[in-house]
């Protein structure tokens, strides 16, 4: 296409994180937007509402400490002009280090400014085609891991290969008016930040007996699970009969509490139950255990109950969740429970620049790419909405810098080995190490950190100037 023909039209299918971001970008560097969701005409297993931008879960779009990796991806945004992160940061709720938002807000927020967006048409329809051969058009899959059935049959079509699928688990909500407030405490772990969240602390007879209430409930079998073809179960289990709830495959960071009980008496104690830094002011100790409650909303009425996501039966929630200190009397408003996750194999499938190899028209964005978490999923919306724009503009997009937070997202998902790929947050990890003589002088793991995050974003702004 010749520089001054009509640019090609975007087609974004998804309307939740990377979506929305996906299309906000490219219509802001001038292109026709038609933006897909199927709600409210057919809906997802974890979606409650109709809204753009829901937060199916918990909502932290994680920490805010300067030179940690969830920082630096955020920054990089800024920088970018995320607009998804801009509505996040003016719905900020109190939430220590971390980002938490008011989720009725920023869906409303998102949702104004989708509206305001003469180049954005908004269709609400369930997209089931991909019409890889229709050339005037480039397409931004942003479906994410609760994929209608027929559109993954279709995806699976084009791209030849498995999809892997397995469960994670979402956390429940407490009523705060109903939790007993003489017993909890307000504190911020080692007094660091401000006192947001509100802890439950256990003895450990309450621990004791809550660990063994905990592992003798009763879960919700998985049903899912049995109806999902062979084909469509993660390789390593493709053969093997349905398993039991107890093995399926989670996401270490999203493990159903039960699961981590089972480990071992102390595994809690050690993970979401930590007591370290947690001075309860009553007793002027660390208590044996303790639960965290994040506030929810700017009305601070409800509170989520800190990496206690679980796959237990609702009538077991409420009692066995009863037995914490405090929430004796607890109501609650949501409870925990399991769903499905759907993710392409980005290693054969995606070029750096999120396109499909077979057919670079489609980009893949969110989590169905085989990022991992609500910043990464707008941030390769950010990434998929300016590389769409320039296809549309008849340019070859240049790929994120391998040394930014963004590029390392990216280089993982596309780059990961084959065989165990498992889609994933940004970490460190993920960034490229510093050079082998400074790493030998500089001994401090967190200035490491600060100078690999000064080396991303002198990366990241290099790359945002070139356009
Ligand atoms: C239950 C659950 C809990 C999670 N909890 C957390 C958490 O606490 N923290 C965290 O960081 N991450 C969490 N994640 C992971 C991930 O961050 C979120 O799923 C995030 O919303 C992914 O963003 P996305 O834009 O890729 O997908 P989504 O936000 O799911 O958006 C995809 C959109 O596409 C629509 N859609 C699907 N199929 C079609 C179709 N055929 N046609 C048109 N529209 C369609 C859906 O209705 C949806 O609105 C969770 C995921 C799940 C499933």
């Amino acid at each position: 296409m010749s520089q001054s023909s009509r640019p090609k039209k975007i087609r974004v299918i998804g309307g939740g994180l990377a979506g929305p971001e996906a299309a906000l970008q490219a219509a802001s560097l001038g292109c026709q937007v038609t933006l897909y969701e199927m709600r409210p005409h057919r809906s997802t297993e974890a979606h409650q509402t109709s809204d753009f931008a829901e937060l199916v879960c918990s909502n932290s779009l994680k920490s805010e400490s300067e030179f940690s990796a969830p920082w630096l991806l955020k920054q990089e945004m800024r920088q970018a002009g995320s607009f998804l992160l801009l509505d996040a940061d003016a719905t900020a709720v109190p939430a220590g280090h971390a980002l938490a938002v008011d989720r009725q807000q920023f869906s409303m927020r998102v949702a104004a400014r989708i509206a305001a967006e003469p180049r954005i048409t908004v269709l609400r329809e369930e997209v089931t085609l991909l019409d890889e051969a229709d050339d005037d058009t480039i397409t931004i899959l942003a479906s994410g891991p609760l994929t209608s059935a027929p559109l993954a049959a279709e995806l699976q079509r084009l791209t030849g290969s498995h999809h892997l699928a397995f469960y994670d688990s979402i956390s429940p909500i407490v009523d705060a008016t109903t939790i007993d407030m003489e017993k909890v405490y307000f504190a911020a772990r080692w007094d660091k930040g401000t006192a947001d969240y509100i802890n439950c602390p256990f003895t450990k007879e309450e621990y004791d007996c809550f660990l063994d209430a905990l592992t003798s409930a009763e879960k919700i079998e998985a049903k899912a699970w049995e109806e999902l073809p062979a084909d469509r179960r993660p390789e390593h289990l493709a053969a093997a009969p349905a398993p039991a709830a107890s093995q399926l495959q989670y996401f270490e960071g999203c493990l159903p509490i039960e699961e981590t009980a089972r480990r071992g008496r102390d595994t809690l104690r050690f993970g979401p139950m930590k007591p370290a830094g947690l001075t309860n002011p009553k007793t002027g100790r660390w208590p044996y255990a303790a639960v965290q409650l994040r506030q929810e909303n700017l009305r601070a009425d409800s509170y989520n109950l800190v990496g206690f996501q679980n796959h237990l039966k609702f009538g077991e929630q409420a009692r066995v969740l009863r037995l914490i200190p405090g929430l004796e009397h607890a109501t609650f408003l949501r409870f925990g429970q399991i769903h499905r996750n759907t993710y392409i194999h980005a290693p054969s499938l995606l070029t750096e620049t999120l396109q499909l190899k077979q057919h670079p028209r489609i980009l893949i964005a969110g989590q169905l790419s085989g990022v991992e978490g609500y910043t990464e999923s707008i941030a390769s919306g950010l990434l998929a909405g300016r590389y769409a724009a320039a296809l549309a503009h008849g340019r070859q997009p240049t790929p994120a810098p391998r040394a930014s937070a963004n590029g390392s997202l990216s280089h993982y998902i596309t780059h990961a080995e084959t065989k165990r790929f498992q889609p994933a947050n940004i970490t460190f990890d993920l960034l490229p190490p510093l050079e082998e003589d400074l790493r030998k002088r500089i001994r401090d793991k967190k200035e490491r950190h600060r100078l690999q995050c000064e080396r991303a974003l002198a990366a990241w702004s290099a790359w945002l100037a070139q356009g």
